[in-house]
């Protein structure tokens, strides 16, 4: 076997989604007893992390156990043997799991013998795959291990997201406590949102997309809430029809790249924030796949489609949630009848920009078309009209992105109680609408083989071939 194929990141982590995740625990801890289940994951390999995506989370059925009590359990293999051979069809990795209600959280001596005897079973039927195992001793308290097939040691698992209707990040037991950097300079937003928020955003690493108007609003206003880590993609240069809305501009930066100039205020401001800066289009896999290694992503991209769809189909892939923002200055003949900013959540597992007609089909088949292809084809009255200039004016910008660092807190805090993923702000007529798009069951969101499947080819099962 090729070693190069079992090769891991020591940063390891797990992405539930909150259904799995509820179900999980609900099971575990269903009656004081030993209970366990199997999970199966697809994997997203990065430099920096290896993360498994919980697909399918499956009960060790009581007919299956020979015995349990609080301190053990003991199954037949009747209850893993399907498992392994469903994990080895679909290619995914084998997660034994178990709980311990007595409280201890780590792997006991017959953890440990008879866990092993079953992971190297799972690597000889699985190939090219990681597996391992974990324990909870409440539902927030876990410790988990992959095994590396060929020294046989482990690697302990860091960190779970939940992704659900908030986004939870539980660490393992084995992991440094969290700490808050800098907590004098973030009084003001500790006394709204408590240190856990800022914990939380000090260990987060963001993706915007987009570094015009709306996006330096989004980051200017992440680095001062002390995100940890941001990694900005634009491949576009600042121009003087630009200064009158890019925050922390000035006319002598005309010529630089977008994403130069936002690490540079983002240095200026120095409170805690790395940035990782990419001056590229998104419209490419290599620099698409680089925002794997996030925990969220803004999209603040102009009216392309081809760009939201490479973002949404992220956001359900990778299990990331994707917080879209868009403007509309809505006129006629010169005259002004409203002006709109949209915000939609996307989350896997839930209706997408697809669902609520952000994103269409015939746009990315236009866009994507030469121009002598596109000239010909709009003659003939086929392919839709391409946006032009666009009008954008700075405190409708800003606004917008305002209201998407919002829903981050939201998501995060959950301080509205309840995710609203579809949001229209009119704003000349001072109305703000909240519409629930109807779920498409026929849309690519509701793909099982799309959700959650990390690393496949193609790279988000999106043909890149038209891709200039
Ligand atoms: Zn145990
Ligand atoms: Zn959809």
């Amino acid at each position: 076997m090729e070693g190069d194929n079992y090769y891991m990141n020591k940063n390891i982590t797990m992405t539930f989604l909150e259904k799995d995740y509820n179900l999980l625990q609900k099971h575990l801890f269903k009656d004081g007893n030993e209970q366990a289940a199997y999970l199966l994951c697809s994997l997203s390999q990065t430099e920096i992390e290896t993360r498994f995506l919980v697909k399918e989370v499956i009960q060790v059925e009581d007919k299956h156990i020979l015995k349990n009590n609080n301190m053990g359990i003991y199954y037949t293999c009747d209850s893993y043997m399907p498992v392994i051979a469903k994990a080895k069809s679909n290619q995914l990795c084998f997660i034994m799991v178990h709980c311990h209600p007595c409280g201890i959280s780590e792997f006991s001596d017959i953890d440990n013998e008879q866990e092993i005897k079953l992971l190297r079973y799972a690597y000889n039927r699985i190939n090219n795959k990681l597996h391992g195992s974990m324990i909870f001793s409440d539902s927030n308290t876990f410790t988990g291990r992959i095994l590396n097939y060929e020294s046989e040691r482990y690697t302990s698992i860091s960190k779970i997201r939940v992704l659900g209707d908030t986004y939870k990040f539980i660490n393992s037991v084995n992991s440094d406590p969290l700490k808050t950097i800098n907590k004098d300079i973030f009084n003001r937003n500790i006394l709204a949102f408590g240190e856990d928020l800022l914990k939380i955003l000090q260990n987060i690493h963001i993706g915007v997309v987009g570094c015009g108007g709306t996006g330096s609003a989004v980051i200017e206003e992440l680095c001062r809430l002390g995100v940890g880590k941001l990694t900005l993609i634009d491949d576009d240069k600042i121009e003087n029809t630009n200064i009158t809305r890019i925050h922390g501009s000035n006319l002598s930066d005309v010529g630089k790249p977008k994403v130069t100039l936002m690490q540079e205020m983002i240095g200026k401001i120095n409170i805690g924030t790395n940035v990782i800066a990419i001056n590229e289009k998104l419209d490419n896999p290599n620099t698409a796949k680089k925002l794997r290694d996030c925990d969220l992503i803004f999209s603040c991209v102009d009216y392309t489609h081809f760009t939201r769809s490479i973002l949404n189909q992220i956001a359900i892939a990778y299990y990331i949630p994707l917080i879209d923002a868009g403007i509309k200055f809505d006129s006629k003949k010169g005259i002004l009848n409203d002006i709109f900013g949209r915000i939609d959540v996307v989350l896997p597992n839930d209706r997408c920009l697809f669902c609520s007609g952000i994103i269409d089909s015939n746009m990315i088949s236009a866009e994507l078309m030469t121009n002598e292809e596109y000239i010909k084809l709009k003659e003939q009255g086929y392919v839709p009209e391409l946006p032009k200039d666009k009008v954008q004016v700075i405190p409708y910008n800003s606004l917008i992105g305002s209201y998407a660092v919002i829903e981050m807190i939201q998501l995060l805090t959950n301080f509205k109680g309840k995710n609203i993923k579809h949001i229209i702000y009119k704003f000349m007529a001072n109305k703000t609408l909240t519409i629930e798009p109807d779920f498409d069951s026929e849309c690519i969101c509701n793909s099982e083989k799309l959700i959650g499947c990390g690393d496949i080819e193609p790279f988000l099962l999106l043909s890149w071939a038209g891709v200039k």
